[in-house]
């Protein structure tokens, strides 16, 4: 089992990453750059040229906004939540991209509430990351399975399974590295700023692999129950 990302963690100082995000954005706008000389020169954009420059231009904005959930000291609300209904409430915004794609959600969850300590803004963050990545895996469609269990009473797990390409044993030790990426359009920032949101909340994250045959994403979060209660649930924390 591979564990995600001690070795990031040197990376990542803000000053290395906005040095990565400068160059990122550097190639877009290089793009958009020719295509409004050509205009200028020449008149002659088309449609073509015109989607282009809008894809480059969503591009500069993705980095630069997951660049920011990383940068930004936040000040964050920690509440208790039934971490059940913060899946659910993503599974369901995802649904009909899945289905687009030809891929079905498979929940499997305990019929008890998992209480964690989080900011659910945040945490859903995670689950859309890990989702999408999922999706992103299976380009032919196919099953992500969704389980969330409790272990020992301590700890939420939630796994998410998907049937997709898989990573290869050089890649998976790449994981979480600011802009790896094997997407033609990915950033290669989402499971920088996962990793960083499930260490605010003392979890873990790992991620087992098989090529051809999918990959399955292991997060655990801290439990809430009776006894480890926190009493001011409204406690104000800064991630950075
Ligand atoms: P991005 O999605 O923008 O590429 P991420 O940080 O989310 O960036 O992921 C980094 C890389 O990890 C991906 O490009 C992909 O190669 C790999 N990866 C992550 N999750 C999966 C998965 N479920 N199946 C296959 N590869 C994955
Ligand atoms: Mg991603």
């Amino acid at each position: 089992m591979e564990e995600l990302l001690r070795r990031s963690e040197k990376l990542t100082t803000v000053g290395q990453l906005a040095a990565g995000v400068a160059h990122e954005i550097r190639n877009p706008l290089t793009t958009l750059r020719g295509f409004l000389q050509m205009q200028q020169r020449t008149k002659s954009i088309n449609q073509m040229h015109t989607d282009i420059m809008l894809s480059e231009l969503d591009r500069i904005n993705l980095i630069v906004s997951e660049f920011l959930i990383l940068a930004k000291p936040q000040a964050v609300l920690f509440e208790i939540k039934d971490v059940r209904f913060t899946l659910g409430d993503v599974i369901s915004l995802l649904d009909s991209e899945a289905h687009l794609h030809n891929i079905e959600f498979q929940a499997h969850f305990s019929s008890s509430p998992i209480l964690v300590h989080c900011e659910e803004n945040q945490l859903k963050q995670v689950f859309i990351n890990v989702l999408k990545n999922a999706m992103e895996a299976m380009p032919y469609g196919g099953k992500i399975t969704l389980s969330l269990t409790e272990d020992n009473g301590r700890e939420a797990v939630i796994q998410v399974i998907d049937e997709g390409e898989g990573i290869p044993k050089e890649r998976l030790e790449r994981l979480g590295e600011p802009f790896y990426t094997n997407k033609e359009k990915g950033t290669g920032l989402g499971l920088m700023v996962t990793q960083r949101i499930i260490e605010g909340h003392k979890g873990k994250m790992t991620i087992d692999s098989e090529v051809g045959k999918g990959t399955v994403v292991t997060i655990t979060l801290p439990r809430v129950t009776e006894i480890n209660k926190p009493e001011d649930v409204t406690t104000k924390k800064s991630l950075a």
